[in-house]
């Protein structure tokens, strides 16, 4: 795969603000529990919710986007859970080989700015085909 092209440390987190889902399994929430020492049940009621007929992870209000994952460290910008983190965050982002292209998207504009601390807010939203419509 090479080295990588991006650098979670220096980063805001996007993969963990933009999306309103990151879906959770039976083992992800046994990790959650076992980390913090509840048992999966508690783990479940705890830190997960129902987001359009998933479990995922709950949110919470941030400092640059609307929300981010409950586990976001708002100070660092880093998984705070990092060992215990889900699956969906471990593989991410799988499918763009060795690139994140949010942190493309950050040292773009940081260059286009000529500001290294410059935050583009980016976000995902879901158009609704038009066939699909009504
Ligand atoms: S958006 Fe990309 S660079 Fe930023 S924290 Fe996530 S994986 Fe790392
Ligand atoms: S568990 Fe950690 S890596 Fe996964 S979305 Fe939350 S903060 Fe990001």
């Amino acid at each position: 795969m090479g080295k990588l092209k991006y650098d979670c440390t220096d980063c805001v987190g996007y993969c963990c603000s933009i999306y309103d889902r990151v879906d959770v399994w039976k083992k992800d929430i046994k990790r959650l529990g076992k980390h913090f020492g509840l048992t999966p049940d508690e783990a479940k009621e705890k830190f997960t919710r129902i987001v359009d007929g998933h479990r995922a992870l709950k949110r919470k209000s941030d400092l640059i986007f609307e929300e981010t994952c409950i586990f976001l460290n708002q100070t660092t910008r880093l998984c705070s859970i990092y060992d215990a983190r889900p699956d969906t965050c471990r593989e991410w982002p799988v499918h763009s080989g060795n690139r994140c292209v949010y942190y493309d998207i950050l040292k773009f504009e940081r260059k286009q700015q000529d500001d290294p601390t410059f935050v583009p807010v980016v976000e995902i939203k879901v158009l609704v085909d038009a066939d699909e419509e009504d």
